[in-house]
């Protein structure tokens, strides 16, 4: 997985790669679906949720530009992959999934593959954690419209957010850095996601 999906198509930061080498992506996978742990693509983990594809995961890791010392956000848990991801490259991961059950799931995987320092909340994720900001990064797991205006404002000044921004069927990755004069933005690489539900995404009906 690390040579041909990641550092064949360009992912060449060496902590990102380690990090990926390291996270045992078949605990975070249903069980009937271990054999396909390690294959190029995403995963359904039930609720109509995804575990995302390993290049996706490793290119958010990568934007996000960690050296170890950072409190991260992860909004969009999941199965909770990419926040054992986002353990081996920062100091502190806070968590937060809409779906109880999902959050449940991601809570035992992730102490099973012992990151159990990882908070994993329950809430509407694209209202950040204001109670544990700021941030110095934040990744995103689900398609927003635009840049959730909660998550940047909880970014700690020159403090990095990944998002997928776009409609619910295609977009793009996208790295807002927070500046004194602004969010500065970068593009990245086209993506689909399953959609942001919550206040600062798209209405869930
Ligand atoms: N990072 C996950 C990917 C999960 S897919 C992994 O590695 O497995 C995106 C997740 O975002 C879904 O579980 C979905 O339920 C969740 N989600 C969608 N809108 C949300 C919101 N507003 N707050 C928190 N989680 C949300």
């Amino acid at each position: 997985m690390v040579e041909h999906q990641l550092r064949q198509r360009g992912i060449s930061d060496e902590r990102v790669l380690l990090a990926m080498e390291r996270v045992p992506r078949e605990l975070f996978v249903p069980e009937e679906s271990r054999q396909y742990a390690y294959e190029d693509g995403a995963l359904p983990i039930g609720h109509g949720q995804t575990i995302s594809q390993p290049f996706i995961v490793a290119t958010i890791g990568a934007l996000l530009a960690l050296d170890g010392h950072e409190r991260v956000l992860d909004v969009g848990t999941g199965s909770g992959y990419q926040a054992a991801v986002l353990a081996e490259l920062a100091r502190e991961v806070v968590t937060i999934e809409r779906v109880p059950e999902l959050a449940e799931g991601a809570r035992i995987a992730l102490a099973k593959a012992g990151y159990d320092r990882v908070e994993v909340r329950i809430g509407d994720g694209s209202l950040g954690v204001p109670d544990r900001a700021p941030f110095s990064a934040i990744a995103v797991a689900a398609a927003a419209p635009t840049v959730p205006h909660a998550l940047y404002s909880q970014l700690e000044e020159g403090g990095r957010l990944v998002v997928p921004r776009g409609s619910r069927w295609g977009q793009e990755l996208v790295l807002v850095v927070r500046t004194p004069t602004g969010p500065q933005e970068r593009g990245s690489v086209a993506c689909r996601f399953v959609p942001l539900l919550g206040k600062g995404g798209f209405a869930s009906t």
